[in-house]
């Protein structure tokens, strides 16, 4: 461990300059057209045939000699004698000849002797003959044999990604295989902690996201994954799982386990097999990054962090894939984009989550810094080391993970089914944090988020006007919004007649900062008051009561665990998790937008969505839209 000190991390610059060098050569393989989809084509592909390989009509009409029909008008027909009809398919041979004509179906081949097919909407078919209304020229409604593909045309060109068009090409000239570009990437995730997902949750572990994560990035890079499942962490295993992946594959990722010195395992065995070429990269989150090259397969090791793991996959390892293949994105993999909040860097190179909401950037880091899942970033921003301040409005290039569709509204406050309702209703895709009430509140003041969900109650019962009020919150509307029952939350065998019993039963609270935290202290003040007691007493005497969960669910869980006796939240929660629920008191659940932000588009139809009578219908028991939802108090 002690080597690690003097180790030497490379500039990110070096580190990208490193990476350009790096080149794989993949195989060839010859795929079934069925499997190819999102491939790399490895050869031009000539075509074999005429496509079509015949003279064939593109109407449902009559084959006609085209000088039959010039003097044809609507007042003036011209009567044809009708010899037979040819379907598509038909390979019988037929010749139409002067004052003739022959049905013809869409698809099917030209008789000799014509050379138009006049549409049936032109025509009126008497007993055998038909009468013709209008003229053709010579070449109508006839695709010619080789128009569409000629024979020995390149169709196709090498490095083209296979999409649905390409599977219709490579079939519609006959092909039912394609070469394609293999490039093998094996994953090993290493962690003992880690379990597959699928497979029960044992007490301590976490599920293998890396694994799929990755997987997935290389296959959007258009390499093709190998999982090497997880490996404890264990020198003798991971040198072993190392070694059968270089065996195998033509790059090898390892997630994780820094901690346990797998940057070091790595190291060791890079050193003794192959070449190092970086001990890390000088960036957050990217320190443990080892690059080396064994038996000329590139072997690179990654955070465990996914979120890290995935954003170092982007800017490190997706160019050797590309470049490897020969290929550009299929997609926009960075983005330009405008800081929709001022953010301070650490003062080193750092690779920061963000979020993308309508071309503006957020920090995705919720609070801490300490991103554990994917679900709030849409990517990352690169920040320099001699950055101390991203001001707001300044340009950035995010570099997004994967494919997604970033969100249309940004939403952070308390949580509530109320608004997963509004997210189906409307079909924009909400991106929310869960965080509380107050968190709410702190990023509508500082104009991270376009919407607060808030339920903050003061002294006299009102509900989040005041906080409004003593934060000095200006350009901001209050929507009101519904309203709540809540109350206690027990398991059926508990016999709870009411909020004077919460001193006598263990309590799961709402996180500090939760409006519904609030409204139970609320509640509790009213209660020592009748006791004759102060609240602080009645506090302090309920066990658990310095709990945080962070929804409502989480409490049921806890109650339904047996790890506390009684929650208080919402009655939906109760009864989904099969719960008793004693009501207590209703809240007001609010929304604060930012005031610019009303006449927008997505916000117009947020809010015409809280108006609906759909909504109101569709609210869960215990929900309830009154006079005041959807109505605007603006602040200034
Ligand atoms: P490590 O680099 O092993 O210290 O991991 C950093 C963090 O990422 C720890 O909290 C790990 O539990 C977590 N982690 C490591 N590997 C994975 C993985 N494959 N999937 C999800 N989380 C992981
Ligand atoms: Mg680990």
């Amino acid at each position: 461990m002690e080597r690690k000190e003097f180790r030497e991390l490379i500039s990110v610059e070096d580190a990208k300059k490193l990476i350009e060098q790096i080149k794989v050569q993949p195989e060839t393989i010859t795929l079934a057209i069925e499997k190819a989809v999102g491939q790399i084509i490895a050869d031009d592909i000539p075509s074999g045939v005429d496509v079509p390989a015949f003279n064939r009509s593109i109407k449902d009409g009559y084959a006609i000699r085209a000088k039959e029909t010039y003097q044809a008008s609507e007042p003036e027909p011209r009567k044809l004698r009708c010899i037979g009809s040819i379907p598509a398919g038909c390979a019988d041979k037929f010749f139409v000849d002067e004052e003739e004509v022959i049905e013809i179906s869409t698809g099917a081949p030209i008789p000799d002797g014509a050379d138009a097919v006049i549409m049936v909407e032109n025509t009126k078919q008497t007993e055998d003959s038909v009468l013709i209304y209008q003229a053709v020229h010579i070449g109508e409604n006839i695709m010619r044999a080789g128009s569409d593909i000629m024979k020995g045309e390149r169709v196709l060109r090498k490095n083209t990604r296979i999409s649905s068009r390409e599977i219709g090409v490579l079939a519609s000239i006959g092909m039912n295989e394609v070469p394609v570009k293999r490039l093998l990437v094996g994953i090993i995730s290493t962690g003992t902690e880690l379990i597959k997902p699928g497979e029960a949750l044992e007490l301590c572990k976490i599920y293998d996201a890396n694994s799929y994560a990755i997987a997935a990035a290389i296959e959007e890079c258009g390499g093709t994954p190998r999982i090497y499942g997880i490996v404890h962490d264990d020198e003798q295993l991971m040198e072993e799982a190392l070694e059968k992946a270089i065996e195998e594959c033509d790059i090898v990722l390892t997630s994780g386990s820094t901690s346990a010195g797998a940057g070091d395992i790595m190291y060791k065995i890079i050193e003794q097999k192959g070449e190092t070429l970086t001990h890390g990269i000088a960036i957050k989150p990217g320190k443990p990054v080892v690059i080396g090259m064994i038996k000329n397969v590139p072997t690179i090791g990654l955070p465990g962090n996914p979120t890290s793991a995935l954003s170092i996959f982007n800017v490190f390892v997706a160019p050797i894939i590309y470049n490897s293949l020969g290929i550009k994105p299929s997609f926009k993999t960075k983005l330009t984009a405008v800081m929709g909040t001022g953010i301070r860097s650490g003062g080193r190179e750092e690779l920061f989550p963000v979020g993308v909401v309508r071309g503006k950037v957020y920090p995705a880091d919720k609070t801490s810094g300490a991103i554990t899942t994917l679900s709030d970033a849409d990517g990352t921003i690169e920040i320099r080391a001699h950055t101390e301040y991203i001001e707001a409005g300044s340009e950035v290039v995010v570099s997004m993970f994967g494919n997604v569709r970033s969100p249309d509204i940004m939403l952070v406050g308390g949580q509530c089914p109320g608004i997963d309702l509004l997210e189906d209703m409307t079909g924009l895709v909400f991106r929310t944090l869960n965080m509380g009430s107050s968190a709410g509140f702190t990023a509508i003041s500082s104009g991270t988020t376009d919407i607060a969900c808030v339920n903050m109650v003061d002294a006299e019962g009102n509900y989040n006007s005041s906080t409004i009020s003593k934060m000095n919150l200006e350009n901001i509307a209050l929507v009101k919004g519904y309203r709540r029952e809540l109350g206690l939350i027990f398991a059926p065998a508990k016999h709870v007649y009411g909020l004077e019993e919460i001193s006598k039963l263990k309590l799961i609270n709402r996180n500090r900062g939760s409006g519904t935290r609030a409204i139970l202290e609320r509640e509790l003040g009213t209660l020592a008051e009748a006791k004759g007691i102060t609240k602080s007493e009645l506090i302090k005497g309920i066990e658990g009561y310095n709990s945080g969960s962070k929804t409502h669910r989480s409490v049921c869980d806890a109650v339904k665990s047996g790890k506390a006796d009684i929650g208080f939240g919402i009655r939906v929660a109760a009864e989904e998790a099969g719960l008793e629920f004693i009501p207590v008191t209703e809240d007001e659940f609010d929304f604060v937008i930012q005031k610019d932000l009303l006449e927008i588009k997505e916000i117009q139809i947020f809010l015409s969505a809280l108006r609906s009578e759909e909504f109101s219908k569709r609210l869960p028991p215990g929900m309830n839209t009154y006079e005041m939802t959807g109505k605007v108090i603006s602040f200034f």
